[in-house]
């Protein structure tokens, strides 16, 4: 089960140092694997806004 479309998880980046994207399917959100920030995800659709994310430094 995935939370977004696998071709989009493949092509998503966190905005801010660009690396890649674990998915938290349970919290339905994004977390980043370098900075730990948190995307939202809204009905499919991945908010890859910093000013959403939750966490990071
Ligand atoms: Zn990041």
């Amino acid at each position: 089960m995935s939370l977004i479309d696998p071709k989009l998880a493949e092509i998503l980046v966190c905005p801010v140092d660009k690396a890649d994207l674990t998915q938290d399917v349970e919290a339905s959100r994004l977390e980043c694997t370098e900075c730990g920030r948190r995307y939202p995800v809204r009905e499919g659709i991945p908010v890859m806004l910093v000013d959403e994310a939750e966490g990071g430094p």
